[in-house]
């Protein structure tokens, strides 16, 4: 989340904010209507379903059903506050294709005090949170100073090592400070840009050092050009995609509400971007993902 594209949403909603409305920035904005389901399953690899209205069970079954009409077999949801990272892992462990990814975002790194520290330890070691996350540096909103935010990244990336899971990293206009503090830190054995936004030289230099890039709806943007030659050489191996919801709603629908069930616009412009069958890089997104992350298979 946070990656708007508009540019004009609040960094986050508070702590407490009632629950069960989709986060304030979007609950105006009309659905993205359904695509047409796709060819094989596929995974939403990041994802905020709370912040798009989910509050209990039953809403989360309603969400992963409109999402599996359309092929989105698996979702990771991911806190960027406490409370969130409270909220996910107990939805995950009440749906079986729903996972959790948690961590204090970077807007909120001055708030990763030894009680955050604690219970998000115990948090990100639940069998159901696939991955430390999201975590990095926003450069962007500077809700938190620079030193702040760095320290917290590395407080992270090393309790991913310590429970050998993926980092999942958030990079506003961050890039080469990001860069610089997974080499300096030392990267865990596996990294993940959601919502990747570098340019070509950046995807190189990533794929290169083997982290996982994952594109959101802003690859299917029109005047994403960079952006679109930066996903085309991305090896299948390393390739992910994700729907950031409730923001990022993918092209023809930007500036709608988003939800899982988005995804298949993004996973077809990406194959159009690409030159790619649709079947074949649902296949191969499907299997990159799930290794990752280290999902099974939910039909055998
Ligand atoms: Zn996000």
């Amino acid at each position: 989340m946070i990656n708007s594209d508009s540019g004009t949403d609040s960094p986050k909603g508070q702590d407490g904010e009632p629950a069960g409305a989709p986060h304030p920035a979007v609950a105006q904005r009309p659905m993205v209507p359904a695509p047409e389901p796709l060819p094989g399953p596929v995974v939403d690899a990041h994802t905020h379903l709370d912040a798009c209205g989910c509050v209990d069970a039953a809403d989360v079954a309603a969400a992963m059903d409109r999402a599996a009409a359309v092929g989105v077999r698996q979702v990771v949801t991911v806190a960027d506050d406490m409370a969130s990272a409270r909220w996910v892992v107990d939805a995950a462990g009440r749906h079986p294709d729903l996972y959790a990814a948690v961590a204090l975002h970077p807007t909120r790194a001055d708030t990763l005090d030894d009680a955050a520290r604690t219970e998000l330890e115990h948090l990100a070691a639940d069998p159901r949170v696939v991955a430390v996350g999201e975590t990095g540096l926003d450069h962007y909103w500077d809700a938190a100073p620079h030193a702040t935010q760095a320290e917290a990244f590395a407080w992270h990336i090393d309790l991913a090592k310590r429970l050998g899971k993926p980092v999942m990293i958030h990079d506003r206009d961050a890039h080469d400070d990001v860069l610089a503090i997974l080499r300096s830190e030392g990267a865990p054995g596996k990294v993940i840009f959601h919502c990747f936004s570098g340019d070509p030289a950046m995807a190189r230099l990533c794929a290169d050092a083997g982290y996982h890039l994952s594109f959101a709806g802003p690859v299917s943007f029109r005047n994403a050009r960079g952006l679109a030659e930066a996903a085309a050489l991305v090896p299948t191996e390393l390739l992910m995609t994700e729907t950031d919801a409730p923001f990022l709603a993918p092209h023809p629908h930007r500036g709608k509400r988003n939800e899982p069930y988005a995804l298949p616009y993004t996973v077809r412009a990406l194959a159009a971007i690409r030159g790619q069958d649709l079947d074949e890089l649902c296949a191969a997104v499907t299997s990159t993902t799930r290794a990752v992350y280290g999902l099974p298979d939910p039909t055998g």
